[in-house]
């Protein structure tokens, strides 16, 4: 199947000089029910990793992205609620498995609420170091990457991306070197 790809982060800043007096958008909390699975699972891991990020103010939709290969995208704009779209393209979603989907959420959640930018850097077997590489984020859910006799534990791989999400300095595991 295709990879997720090109997930882009919009961040648009500035545009509160000539607009003085328009408000801040009130915290808001709006999840689709298909996608608020995923918001919890990123809740438990926050608890998990000592992160006190906040998901109470946050609205998930999902609709057209910038592009027709872009599965999901983060907007953030000075002042207002934090805004993922994720796209109804059946491949992102309806097709998608379990492990995808959260991936996918993951790494907008990566952008919208940890601020976290995209990385490409790669381990020496070729595996990305991050579930924040914009090319492929479904790193734990596919195992596309095993080494010699290494076989793939998709847990143990969601562990390692989900401590790197929310500690970037988190060493190489054996499996990436
Ligand atoms: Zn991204």
């Amino acid at each position: 199947m295709r990879p997720f790809s090109l997930l882009t982060l919009l961040i648009l800043t500035g545009l509160t000089g000539c607009q003085s007096s328009s408000q801040p958008e009130p915290i808001q909390y709006s999840v689709p029910a298909e996608a608020e699975p995923y918001v919890q699972s990123f809740r438990d891991e926050a608890k998990k990793h000592n992160s006190t990020v906040s998901t109470a103010n946050l609205v998930v939709t999902y609709g057209a992205t910038q592009s027709e290969d872009v599965c999901g995208q983060c907007l953030l704009q000075s002042g207002k609620t934090p805004h993922i779209t994720l796209s109804t393209d059946s491949f992102c979603w309806q097709q998608a498995s379990q492990y995808e989907r959260e991936c996918l959420v993951f790494h907008e959640l990566g952008h919208c609420l940890l601020g976290r930018t995209h990385k490409t850097d790669k381990f020496p077997n070729g595996a990305f170091v991050s579930l924040m590489n914009p090319d492929n984020v479904s790193v734990y859910a596919t195992c596309r990457y095993p080494i010699g006799g290494d076989v793939c534990d998709k847990r143990t791989r969601r562990d390692y991306y989900i401590d790197e999400l929310f500690v970037a300095s988190t060493p190489t595991p054996d499996w990436g070197k």
